[in-house]
Formats: C-alpha cells, sequence, structure tokens
C-alpha cells in the first residue's frame, strides 16, 4: 500500500537553503550557480553562525539545509552544522555531490545531520558524467556507500532533462542496491548555466513528464523510499498558490541576497538581505512585486524566464497552469 499527497507549503516550517559558499569541484552542464550574481567567496564561520540565528529567530520550527557550490569544500561546514544543531533546527541536510571533501563524515554524527543528500542525473555513468562530469558518477556511488556504512540516511536527487529522462526508470534498481532513503525527482529550472544552454534543449514536455515522472515515483515508493517530484502542470480547475506569498522558504546566498523564489536567482530580485549581519528587506522593485502579479498561467516567472513550456489554446487562455516549483508530490510506502 502507498499513500500519495501534495505537499503544499507550510506555514508552521520555515525551510533555510544556505548557500555557504559558490565554488564546486564539478562544472556540472546545467549548474545552477550564477557567480556572477552571487560570488565567488566563501562564508566565514563566525558569519554563518550570525545568519543561522536570524532564522531560528524567525520560526522556531526551521529546517536547515547546506548547499553549495559543494559545501563539504568548507573547512568549517562541520562546525556550522553543530552551531545549527545547537541554535534548535529540527532537521539538517547536507546536500552534496558526493566527494564528501574535509573528511566530513568523521566530522559529524547521524545524530546531527538527518540526511545527507547527493546529486546523480544518470542511472549510467555515460550518462551522469556527459552531464556532471567524468568521474562524478563512481565517486557519487562511492560517496553514498560510504556515508550509509557510516550510519546516515541519504537521498538522492535526480533532475529530469532532455538528456535523462530515459534513464530515469533504470533509477529504480539503483535506489534498492544503494539502499537510498529518499529519491527526489527534481524538473530543471532555467537558470545559472541552464539558461546559456536554453529551454528547447534541457525541459521535457507535459507528455513525457506526466506519461514517466509519476510511475516512477510510484515504483520507487513501492520499494520503501519516500519519492517526491514537483508536480509541474496544473489543470486549469485545480488552485494556484505562489510559495513567495505563503510558504517560509529562503534562499540564502554568501553575498548576503535571500531569496524566497529560486527561479528569480539570476537576477537582483532578492527580497531580502543581510546588511552589517542584519536582515533587512530590499527596496522595489523585488520578487515580492512579482509574487502578486495573478496571471492565468499560474507562476510568473515561469512564465519569464521559461515560457517554452506554456501551451495556449486558439481563444489564447492556456491549456494548463504551471505551479509553483515547490509544490511537489510525496509518495510514501504505508
Ligand atoms: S555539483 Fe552542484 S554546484 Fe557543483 S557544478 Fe554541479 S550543479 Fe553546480
Ligand atoms: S516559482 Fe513561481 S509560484 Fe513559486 S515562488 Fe517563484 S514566482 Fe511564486
Amino acid at each position: 500500500m502507498k499513500s500519495k499527497r501534495t505537499v503544499s507549503f507550510s506555514q508552521k516550517a520555515t525551510n533555510v537553503f544556505f548557500h555557504i559558499l559558490t565554488s564546486c569541484n564539478l562544472k556540472c552542464r546545467h549548474c545552477y550557480i550564477n557567480q556572477e550574481q552571487h560570488g565567488e567567496n566563501a562564508l566565514p564561520l563566525s558569519t554563518i553562525k550570525t545568519w543561522l540565528a536570524a532564522f531560528v529567530e524567525k520560526n522556531k520550527k526551521a529546517n536547515i539545509i547546506f548547499l553549495g557550490g559543494e559545501p563539504t569544500l568548507h573547512p568549517d561546514l562541520s562546525l556550522a552544522v553543530k552551531k545549527a544543531k545547537n541554535l534548535g533546527y529540527s532537521s539538517i541536510t547536507i546536500d552534496t555531490n558526493g566527494y564528501l571533501f574535509n573528511d566530513i563524515l568523521s566530522k559529524v554524527n547521524p545524530e546531527e545531520v538527518d540526511y545527507f543528500s547527493f546529486s546523480l542525473d544518470g542511472a549510467t555513468r555515460k550518462t551522469n558524467d556527459m552531464i556532471r562530469g567524468k568521474g562524478s558518477y563512481d565517486r557519487c556511488i562511492k560517496g553514498i556507500r560510504e556515508t550509509i556504512s557510516t550510519g546516515y540516511k541519504t537521498s538522492l536527487i535526480y533532475t529530469v532533462t532532455k538528456t535523462n529522462i530515459n534513464e530515469i526508470s533504470m533509477m529504480i534498481p539503483l535506489l534498492e542496491d544503494l539502499g537510498i532513503d529518499r529519491f527526489f525527482i527534481q524538473v530543471i529550472g532555467i537558470r545559472g548555466k541552464s539558461a546559456k544552454i536554453g529551454q528547447d534543449k534541457l525541459q521535457v514536455s507535459r507528455s513525457e513528464w506526466l506519461s514517466i515522472i509519476p510511475d516512477v515515483a510510484k515504483k520507487a515508493a513501492g520499494l520503501g523510499v519516500t519519492a517526491t517530484y514537483p508536480k509541474v502542470f496544473l489543470s486549469p480547475e485545480e488552485s494556484f498558490e505562489c510559495a513567495g506569498l505563503v510558504a517560509e522558504n529562503y534562499f540564502i546566498f554568501p553575498n548576503g541576497r535571500v531569496y524566497k523564489c529560486p527561479l528569480c536567482e539570476d537576477f537582483p530580485l532578492h527580497s531580502m538581505e543581510f546588511r552589517d549581519n542584519r536582515l533587512v528587506n530590499t527596496g522595489r522593485l523585488n520578487e515580492n512585486d512579482l509574487f502578486q502579479l495573478n496571471i492565468p498561467e499560474g507562476c510568473v516567472m515561469n512564465k519569464i524566464i521559461q515560457p517554452a513550456n506554456l501551451c495556449y489554446k486558439s481563444d489564447g487562455s492556456p491549456e494548463y497552469k504551471i505551479a509553483c516549483c515547490m509544490l511537489k508530490e510525496e509518495i510514501q510506502a504505508d
């Protein structure tokens, strides 16, 4: 038996996605980091601690996800994790490409880190390494096995593009073989390097998405893995909500910018920023102004930066709406 639910945005929990640096050892083809916008610096530990404290003050039930770039390249990641634990963050996740630098597995423990989340973009070495770079498949698999054998829980993130959608069903035996706890299917966002490649070469169509992704998630859940995928397409009768208006998600960059919407990250549209280590609102125009726009196509940022996944009827009305990129379907084995 499996249960499926739409994970709507929670106003009770805050999710903090903290890019503690932007540098990385890999050069993935579709990397979402835009260094022109977000710089190349790594935050000092003292600043990380101050900024972490600012978000638990906002909400006692806050989840933290450390990411980069590659966050394990930061020599003080383990100390940042311990600070987040002391501050009372409800859950702590480290997103990694699998290289697990600075001996991170031995510097933290499974009581402190709830999940290590690994990115793999192909079920085969050939496809993954074409996207993420030579050697990255083997290193990621090795990192997952080391992490699980040390006693941590793991997630696997698979970002779907035209290049790798044909391999996603092959992930099922791999998830089982590795012993993954959670499987996150992502849709490619057209930002960072993806914006230079172009939407037409990366994003899959509505029919491809709907014919493949929900079924793969169901099969993953059949293994006892919690499987999550973005809803992406809403029929005209389904209601649309913008997480920027109703949820508490924060995407922090080392140059101090704080966004509520990841699709805005290629632009200086952040609604908050750290100034002298104080979190302040930015002036207009910013992402908050865009969130208010009520359009028949649903997500306004989708229409601005990735309009090719919209279709219109002959009367000019959209055939469907695009959901907020943070609206997910979650399937769990009962
Ligand atoms: S591992 Fe992540 S941060 Fe590094 S290049 Fe790939 S997508 Fe970018
Ligand atoms: S992805 Fe779209 S709907 Fe979601 S927060 Fe951004 S603008 Fe709002």
